[in-house]
C-alpha cells in the first residue's frame, strides 16, 4: 500500500530529526569535554596538593634542622655562660680577697699606731703598779691593773676584727645581722684611727629582721662606704658620717651618708665601673665600690649613689629579708627604690672618731 503525503511535510521531519540528532551529538560532546576537563583540573589540583605537601614537609625539614642547631648553638652558649659566670665569680672573689689584703696595707700604719698606744699606756700603768706596791698603796694599783685588763680587751677587739676581716668568706650567704655588721665595720675604722672625722653616726630601727648574705664580704662593703665617706670628708670643717638602717616591708634599708664635696654629675653613670677613681695616683685604684657593687648583688640586693640636697653623698644598699625568695627579693628590689623612708623605733648611738687616751 503506498500512502501518498506532502513532500514539504517529510522534509520538515527529516530536518527536524537531522538536527535533534545534531544537538544531541553536541551535548555528548560538550558533556564529554567537561567531564574530560573537569578530570584534568582534579589531576592537577591532586599534583598542586601533593607538591605542597612535599614543599611543606621539605620546609619543616629545614626549620627542625635549623631550631636544632639553634638549639645546640643555645646549649653551647648556656654552657660557656655559666662556664664564664664560674671564672667571674673566682675573679671576683680573688679580687675582694686582694683588695681586702691591699686595705689591710694601707691600714697598717693606723693599726700599728693603734696598737702602740695602748701598749704603751700599758707599760707605764704596769711600772706605776709596781711602784704603787712597793709603797704599799694597793688600791692605786688596783686600778692600774684595772686599766691594763681594759687595755688589753680593747687590743683583742682589734685583733679579733682584723682576722674576721681578713679571713676568706664563707661559701654560702646565711641570715647576717645589718646593725651588728655595720658596728664592727665602723669599729675596724675607728681602730685602724682614720684622721679627719669627728664622728660615725649609726641609727637603726629597733628589730632589723636579719638578711641572706655573708658576714665578712658585708662587713667589707660597709668599711669601703665609710673609708670613701671620710676621704670625701677630708678638707670640710665639721665633718659627718651618718648610717642608718631602716626596715620596709620586705627589705632592709642601709644609707651611709656623708657631708663630703659630693660627687660631680658625670661621674655617677661611672662610679661603681671597675679602676675608675677621681683620687689622686697611689690614693685610690677604684676598686672599692665596684667590690661593693658585685657583693651586693650577689646577694640579691641593690647599691646605689646620689648627692644629698644640702652637699655630700648618700650610698644607698637594699638587701633581702630572710625568709625572702630569691625572685620576689630581686623583683621588689628592682620596684621598690622609690619612697619615703619609715624610721620607727630608731636607737641611736654616736661614736667618737677617735679612741680614748690612756690615762696615767
Ligand atoms: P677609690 O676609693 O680607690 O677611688 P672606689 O671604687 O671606692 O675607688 O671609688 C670610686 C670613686 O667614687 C672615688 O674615686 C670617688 O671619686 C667616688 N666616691 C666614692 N665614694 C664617695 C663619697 N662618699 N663621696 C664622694 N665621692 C665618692
Amino acid at each position: 500500500m503506498y500512502l501518498l503525503t506532502d513532500k514539504s511535510s517529510l522534509d520538515r521531519s527529516v530536518i527536524s530529526a537531522g538536527l535533534m540528532g545534531g544537538a544531541a551529538h553536541i551535548i555528548f560532546t560538550g558533556l564529554v569535554f567537561i567531564i574530560l576537563q573537569r578530570r584534568r583540573a582534579m589531576l592537577e589540583q591532586l599534583e598542586i596538593r601533593d607538591w605542597s605537601q612535599r614543599e611543606l614537609e621539605r620546609q619543616v625539614r629545614l626549620r627542625t634542622a635549623d631550631l636544632m642547631s639553634t638549639n645546640l648553638r643555645l646549649a653551647q652558649e648556656i654552657t660557656e655562660r655559666s662556664r664564664t659566670e664560674d671564672a667571674l665569680r673566682s675573679a671576683q672573689a680573688e679580687l675582694v680577697q686582694t683588695s681586702k689584703l691591699a686595705a689591710l696595707g694601707q691600714m697598717s700604719a693606723g693599726i700599728a699606731h693603734e696598737i702602740n698606744q695602748p701598749l704603751t699606756a700599758i707599760r707605764s700603768y704596769a711600772e706605776n703598779a709596781l711602784k704603787f706596791i712597793a709603797r704599799g698603796n694597793e688600791e692605786t694599783a688596783t686600778r692600774n691593773l684595772q686599766r691594763i685588763s681594759e687595755l688589753t680587751d680593747r687590743m683583742g677587739r682589734i685583733t679579733n676584727n682584723l682576722k674576721t676581716f681578713s679571713r676568706r668568706p664563707e661559701q654560702d650567704n646565711h641570715p647576717v645581722d645589718v646593725p651588728k655588721q655595720v658596728q664592727t665595720a665602723i669599729d675596724l675604722v675607728l681602730e685602724t684611727g682614720r684622721a679627719g672625722v669627728t664622728d660615725i653616726a649609726l641609727s637603726h630601727d629597733e628589730h632589723v629582721r636579719p638578711v641572706i648574705a655573708e658576714a665578712n664580704q658585708l662587713t667589707q662593703v660597709f668599711i669601703n662606704l665609710i673609708n670613701n665617706a671620710a676621704d670625701a670628708c677630708q678638707n670640710i670643717s665639721d665633718p659627718k658620717i651618718e648610717i642608718s638602717i631602716t626596715e620596709r616591708e620586705d627589705r632592709v634599708l642601709v644609707k651611709v651618708n656623708d657631708n663630703g664635696h659630693g660627687i660631680l654629675p658625670e661621674n655617677l653613670p661611672k662610679l661603681f665601673d671597675p679602676f675608675f677613681t677621681t683620687k689622686p695616683f697611689g690614693d685610690g685604684l677604684g676598686l672599692g665600690l665596684s667590690i661593693c657593687y658585685g657583693i651586693i648583688r650577689s646577694f640579691g640586693g641593690t647599691i646605689r649613689a646620689e648627692n644629698r640636697p644640702n652637699g655630700g653623698s648618700s650610698f644607698i644598699i637594699e638587701l633581702r629579708h630572710e625568709g625572702i625568695g630569691e625572685d620576689t627579693a630581686e623583683n621588689s628590689l628592682s620596684t621598690a627604690i622609690a619612697g619615703p623612708d619609715r624610721n620607727f623605733g630608731q636607737t641611736t648611738t654616736v661614736l667618737n672618731m677617735h679612741s680614748d687616751q690612756a690615762d696615767l
